[in-house]
């Protein structure tokens, strides 16, 4: 019989009536003879509202001990909305139950809040699926070596369903969210994006590394790495409307190049606001330096962006980079306090309110001046660019975060990616 894992976000599972929803809509897939995992978010508001508290009682103390708790803390929002699922999928007389991570278990590494899935073991699952039960796993969490509940990264049940998806061969992961597909950039700051009927799996990953959230970027190196299939769809449709019509909706992820219909230079716009810039100044330039500074921005597992070092005057330069917002404190206080004294270095300044808006397209390996377009774009817009970086199907520029919007919405006008009439 044909597996399909269905995962649902937060705002499809955001109150009773939605839950009973979902129930309904995997009751359809269930009857249709499928054998169905579903792995559900935490009810919309739900992490936010825990990690809040935690936040409330410490506002400071930030250390491993601390992220254990926030781990343990944050993985009860997916273990209530998955047991809300399984009583609402039995009120409908389906057969289910619902697991936690570490149950199943998945196993991952022992970075907390934000852990790396390491493998699934899928007997348990299996053998639920074999006695006609519909399983439930656990969004966004999973235990690490030594039983500690860990959570995946904001975002994670994402990744949670792919996985388990790859463990388990699934025929197609389904993605159900408040969207109904992957658009050109966010309807929600672009009303005119339009949504893609496909997606390369190449700018999916882009997409989503340069801030898309509609995907969690791990989700989509699984997908890459394990071939499996993944749409992007709605679940505010009727649940009862035609389970064909509906496999066949939204935005699919596809592997090969020929699959990919809509042929765009620029797919997309991706923009994140999560981002802060450090500078370190007055650095001597002598072999090693990056490595001294990014080393221990990396040894403190804090992730870093967009790099840039400029031409050295006199034997000195500036070294600049950025980090996730919310590690920003922990990145200046370490190099004031480890880096700055041993490397000689004059000062460490930042600026926590920079974004990074970037455009994704296959298209830009084969056509030249696609960068000068976007950088001509922004200047007639008076916008300052503070950082480059490309790949080869991508340009993104950091920008002062003010002038975010402003930037997306000339961007997607100047790529023509509006909709048909809009
Ligand atoms: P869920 O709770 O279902 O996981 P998320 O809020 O994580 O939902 O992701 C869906 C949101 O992603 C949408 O509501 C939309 O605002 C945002 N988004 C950002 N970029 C895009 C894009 N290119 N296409 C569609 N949605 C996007
Ligand atoms: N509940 C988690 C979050 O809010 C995981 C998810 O929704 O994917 O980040
Ligand atoms: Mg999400």
């Amino acid at each position: 019989m044909t597996l399909i894992v269905h995962k649902y976000g937060g705002t499809s599972m955001g109150s009773t009536e939605r839950i009973r929803n979902v129930a309904k809509r995997v009751g359809k897939w269930v009857r249709a003879g499928y054998h169905m995992v579903v792995v559900p978010s935490a009810m919309s508001g739900e992490t936010n509202r825990l990690l809040g508290l935690a936040k409330e009682l410490a506002p400071q103390h930030h250390n491993d001990a601390y992220a254990r708790e926030l781990d343990a803390l944050a993985a009860t929002g997916e273990q209530a909305s998955s047991a809300l699922l399984a009583i609402a999928l039995q009120a409908e007389g389906i057969p289910s139950v619902s697991y936690a991570g570490w149950q199943v278990p998945i196993r991952t590494d022992m970075a907390y809040t934000k852990a790396r899935i390491e493998s699934i073991d899928d007997a348990r699952v299996r053998a639920d699926l074999q006695a006609g039960r519909v399983v439930i796993v656990t969004g966004f969490q999973g235990v690490d070596p030594q039983g500690n509940i860990t959570t995946l990264g904001r975002g994670g049940s994402d990744t949670s369903a792919v996985a388990v998806a790859a463990a388990l061969k699934a025929q197609e992961c389904l993605i159900y969210t408040d969207v109904d597909g992957v658009y050109t950039t966010d309807p929600r700051v672009v009303p005119e994006a339009r949504r893609l009927k496909t997606v390369s799996f190449e700018e999916m990953l882009e997409m989503a590394s340069m801030g898309s959230k509609v995907l969690q970027i791990r989700s989509v190196e699984f997908a890459g790495k394990y071939r499996v299939p993944l749409r992007v769809l709605s679940s505010f449709t009727p649940w009862d409307i035609d389970i064909t019509q509906e496999a066949q909706s939204g935005t699919l992820i596809t592997f090969e190049e020929d699959e990919h219909m809509e042929q765009a230079v620029v797919s997309g716009i991706a923009f994140n606001r999560d981002e802060a810039k450090i500078s370190v100044l007055g650095v001597p330039d002598r072999p090693g330096i990056a490595y001294q500074i990014l080393g221990a921005v990396a040894d403190a597992n804090i992730d870093v962006d967009v790099i840039i070092q400029n031409l050295s005057k006199d034997g000195i330069t500036d070294f600049s980079f950025t980090v996730n917002r919310g590690d920003y404190a922990r990145v200046i206080d370490l190099l004031k306090n480890s880096v700055i004294p041993k490397l000689g270095a004059s000062d460490v300044v930042g600026d926590p309110k920079i974004c990074k808006v970037s455009i994704v397209g296959i298209g830009m390996r084969s056509h030249v001046g696609i960068a000068a377009k976007m950088f001509k774009v922004l200047s007639e817009e008076g916008i300052n660019i503070q950082m480059i970086s490309t790949s080869e199907i991508k340009t993104s520029v950091v920008i002062d975060e003010k002038y975010m919007e402003l930037a997306v919405r000339a961007l997607h006008k100047a790529f023509e990616l509006e909709q048909a009439g809009a």
